[in-house]
């Protein structure tokens, strides 16, 4: 006889774990106990060691499907005269924080009972068990169970009951277990709460969909408007109405394979769509898709993800094609989650609303992935994500709060050697934004039961989060620099401590010598950040305007490219600008007259893809950048020419070259296919020639890849293939590259600092 401690992390808790340990153990006869703890799942087991290894192996092996086993270890300890098997009450603070797990998608058993005509559950629209259904939306309080969730009110019926305490039952203590006699119901109603229709909301709305209606549906964490994919009438009346000019919406399809028919999926794609956290996968789209052009318009990436409600999963089996589901609000206002206010701001926008008597306690969007040059990332971090832990390899010495950035905000709090993101706020541009930042961080406060004294933020004082921290009374607030904080974001995803040489390409961000910056060669530790190398500034005429106004950041690059004389006349992207406005630009990039000087490698990328593809506006952030690089053509192998000036301290990447050469391309009628492969050749070749540069300098670090230009496929892919074998590259994987990922950063660097100040 002899004894075993099993730790167990990753996706362990609110999956049915835990019973499932406790039947299998009793099944074999394994005696000892099971418990949640802060960082998962501990078990002690004791029998024979034959059993024991059998024991180990089929926990492993036949876990509920939602499981997701990171981590096991395994120890012998000395064997205990213990009766049975038992689940043990967690006693450990933390253990409450985690006792809310993430949303799950609706498992294959649930599934299977609602499409089965038998099943006391067919067509019901909230059927759910231990290993899937809603967890952190529906939440309240902790600890997680049904009085502390907005299923508090429905009582269970005796046969949900029974199923709710028996212990060999799939329902075993699933909190939000319903069956139609008992659970929320599902109403079609018109925007005055009137009911449409008979007997079965899900049929009437298919119906109503596929004669071309908007129809605002209530999933986990809130409304989605959502019309006929295939139908461009529909799709431009929901455009015209979100107020959404051409940025791409999110397609739900029935299941991978007409998935399949719209993307390219590879393995890694195929997972992530099928995940129990069923995020928005971006995708490249094949050729002659069964999608209206106005889905996704000018772009070769589509936004797909598969049910993962039973709601979903009716409404999608009931009207048999695509149907675009985006977030119910108007233009970057939070999502809709009540039904009061889903019914007052979606009047003039949703033709009827398919909703529900279930709360919604927390607002969380939809997740975004994206397989990067390999690596399947997390684009946005939010529903299903949230609130599941990432672990830190340098425990924080006191909780602390990091308010993230300004656009795709997203918060995260830390404590001991955990950090929780909060779900993806948006851009902190409205009051309304502001006041979900807000209640979404009260919130991430309560149910961890702590409230930090100590606040991150970033460094730009008219950042609604800076202003927040700020504002907040009786904490330590630290001001981290904002590529520092994304270098370390990185460095945390990937359990490194450092030092790195980070090299942070985004748009903007408040660099620490009032400029901003955004083509960064970082030395960063937790604690320390030392710039190396950045790229030539380049200026923005009309500040913020040119972000969409790309063509204005092209004719600065052309202006410093030709010494102020820019070749107007012979640049097409110029033609239907006067004469006056250009001469004014021209003033106030000379007289620096709001036109900040940016380093951002992001602006490059804007001001070379509106000449290339003779694109003046970008209709959203990055349009024109990732139209650039999917214009790309990869038979190109030549790179355009820069400079790199290593007497200046940090040293300096320039671009004139290159932009002279691009324009000499379009004067010799060069394909945009060209002049973006040539583009992209010389920033990933520059990239590694200034990497190999500075490490002969300060010697071999790991290098770290991260902000938003690092959703680009083909830099990403260039630089980890042409960097040198002996080097290692870090990459984002949990946490997003872009600006929603910058909270963790925040908030090692602020305990690094704080750590060094005391
Ligand atoms: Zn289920
Ligand atoms: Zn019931
Ligand atoms: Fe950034």
């Amino acid at each position: 006889m002899t004894g075993r401690r099993i730790e167990i992390r990753g996706i362990v808790q609110g999956v049915g774990f835990r019973p499932f340990v406790t039947r299998l153990a009793r099944h074999m006869g394994v005696r000892g106990r099971v418990w949640n703890d802060r960082r998962g799942v501990t078990i002690e087991a004791f029998g024979s060691s034959p059993v024991l290894e059998t024991f180990l192996a089929r926990l492993r092996g036949e876990a509920p499907p939602a499981t997701r086993i990171a981590e096991l270890h395994s120890a012998t300890i000395a064997t205990e005269p213990v009766e049975g098997f038992e689940i043990r009450a967690s006693r450990e603070a933390g253990a409450k924080a985690l006792s809310i797990p993430p949303d799950l998608a609706t498992c294959p058993d649930c599934e299977a009972e609602i499409f089965d005509p038998s099943h006391r559950r067919h067509g019901y629209a909230f059927t759910n068990c231990t290993a899937c259904g809603p967890r952190f939306t529906i939440a309240t309080d902790v600890p997680y169970d049904r009085k502390s969730t907005t299923m508090a009110h429905f009582e269970m019926c005796d046969d949900c009951l029974r199923e709710f305490e028996a212990f060999e039952d799939r329902r075993f203590h699933a909190q939000p277990n319903a069956c139609p006699a008992c659970g929320p119901k599902l109403a079609l109603v018109t925007l005055d709460g009137e009911p449409i229709g008979g007997e079965d909301p899900i049929a009437e709305a298919a119906r109503l969909l596929q004669c071309g209606a908007i129809i605002a549906v209530k999933g986990l964490g809130g409304f989605h408007l959502v019309c006929d994919a295939t139908d461009a009438v529909s799709v431009r009346a929901l455009r015209d109405r979100k107020r959404r000019d051409q940025k791409p919406f999110a397609v739900m399809v029935r299941d991978l394979a007409a998935a399949g028919a719209i993307g390219e999926l590879g393995r890694d794609e195929e997972v992530l769509l099928s995940g129990v956290e069923r995020p928005i996968v971006l995708v490249n789209r094949r050729e002659d898709i069964p999608l209206a052009p106005e889905v996704a318009p000018q772009t070769p990436l589509i936004g797909l993800f598969l049910p993962y409600t039973p709601i979903h999963h009716l409404l999608l089996e009931a009207v048999g094609i695509p149907l675009v589901m985006t977030s119910a609000n108007v233009s970057d206002e939070p999502i809709c989650a009540d039904n009061d206010e889903a019914s007052h701001r979606l009047v003039g926008i949703a033709d009827a609303l398919l909703l529900h008597d279930r709360k919604i306690a927390m607002r969380c969007d939809d997740s975004v992935a994206r397989v990067i040059a390999g690596i399947p990332t997390i684009l946005r971090r939010s529903r299903g994500f949230v609130p599941s832990p990432i672990h830190l390899k340098h425990p924080v010495a006191r909780p602390i709060l990091a308010c993230g950035a300004h656009l795709k905000n997203t918060f995260c709090i830390a404590v001991d050697d955990t950090a929780y993101f909060g779900p993806h706020i948006g851009d902190l541009e409205s009051v309304e934004a502001l006041d979900f930042f807000e209640e979404a961080v009260e919130r991430m406060q309560r149910i961890l039961s702590l409230r930090p004294d100590v606040v991150a933020h970033d460094l730009h004082h008219g950042y609604l989060s800076t202003q927040y921290a700020l504002g907040r009374k009786d904490v330590t607030s630290v001001g981290i620099q904002h590529h520092h904080a994304h270098v370390v974001s990185a460095m945390a995803d990937n359990g490194v401590e450092g030092p790195v040489l980070g090299i942070a390409f985004d748009g903007t961000g408040a660099g620490d010598d009032g400029t901003s910056w955004g083509g960064e060669f970082l030395l960063c530790s937790a604690e320390s950040c030392e710039r190396l190398a950045t790229f030539r500034p380049l200026s923005l005429p009309g500040g913020d305007t040119a972000i969409r106004e790309v063509w204005r950041t092209a004719y600065a690059l052309l202006h410093d490219a030709f010494d102020a004389e820019p070749p107007i006349a012979a640049t097409p992207l110029f033609r239907d600008v006067p004469e006056t406005s250009l001469r004014v630009l021209s003033q106030m990039i000379e007289g620096k007259l709001n036109a900040p000087r940016v380093h951002g490698v992001g602006r490059y990328f804007d001001a070379f893809g509106a000449i290339a593809l003779d694109r003046p506006i970008a209709s959203y952030e990055a349009q024109v950048a990732m139209a650039f690089e999917a214009a790309a053509d990869p038979e190109v192998l030549d790179a355009y020419a820069y400079t790199i000036d290593t007497r200046k301290a940090p040293i300096e990447v320039d671009l004139r070259a290159a932009a002279r050469a691009a324009f000499r391309d379009i004067q010799a009628g060069s394909s945009a296919g060209k002049i973006s492969a040539r583009f992209h050749n010389a920033i990933v070749r520059l990239t590694i020639e200034v990497v190999e540069l500075l490490l002969d300098q300060v010697g071999s670090v790991p290098v770290v890849l991260t902000g938003g230009v690092f959703q680009n496929d083909r830099i990403t892919r260039g630089i980890a293939q042409q960097l040198g074998g002996s080097i290692e590259l870090l990459r984002h994987q949990n946490v997003p590259p872009g600006d929603g990922g910058i909270a963790l950063g925040q908030a090692v660097v602020a305990n690094a600092l704080l750590a060094d100040h005391e």
